[in-house]
């Protein structure tokens, strides 16, 4: 992934409402506004999907699921239609291993955020792709770049180097590396 955003393939069969790196790292401050901690470094996003999430979002259940029920899946995000629930469904272990502080884990819980967030029906378009489709697009590389964005605030990673914004964010080497990059 580098600065162009370039077309790719997806896996995808959706595409998303356009949003650019910018546009999802203002959404992701706004969010960590709205709840006061936009300066914190170290995120609990365990905490934040389990306890906080279900206020700003009176129509959100969050659910712990054994793996054969997510078949393959380390977690999955069912957006609320005709007034039903939106379910954020993560597998046990990817749960246990991101309450105690995996990178990858967090990674995968703030990226189902993501698509709680942006890919609700109203936003998204069921396609037969003729081409890639651009990743400004893809409902995955919208999610993965709000799982980045929202677990390293730029204001607070200005300046750090990737070794140390995957020390002190507690991301992956390969996301400090994309996040280093971007900086207000
Ligand atoms: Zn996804």
């Amino acid at each position: 992934m580098n600065k162009s955003e370039p077309l790719r393939k997806t896996e995808s069969k959706y595409a998303a409402a356009p949003l650019s790196r910018n546009d999802i790292a203002y959404n992701a401050l706004q969010l960590r506004k709205l709840v006061g901690l936009e300066d914190i470094v170290n995120f609990d996003i365990v905490r934040f999907i389990e306890n906080i999430l279900p206020e700003l979002h009176p129509n959100f259940l969050f659910e712990i699921a054994e793996s054969y029920k997510l078949r393959g899946k380390y977690a999955e995000t069912i957006p609320s239609y005709h007034d039903g629930p939106a379910i954020i469904r993560v597998r046990e272990d990817v749960y246990v291993n991101a309450a105690s502080g995996d990178p990858r884990s967090r990674f995968t819980l703030t990226h189902e955020l993501g698509h709680l967030l942006f890919h609700t029906p109203k936003h998204m378009k069921l396609c037969r792709l003729e081409t890639n489709l651009p990743a400004y697009m893809d409902p995955e590389w919208q999610a993965n770049t709000f799982a980045g964005e929202f677990l390293v605030m730029r204001h607070l990673a200005c300046g750090m180097s990737p070794f140390e914004i995957a020390d002190k964010f507690n991301v992956s080497y390969s996301v400090a590396e994309i996040q280093a990059k971007y900086c207000k």
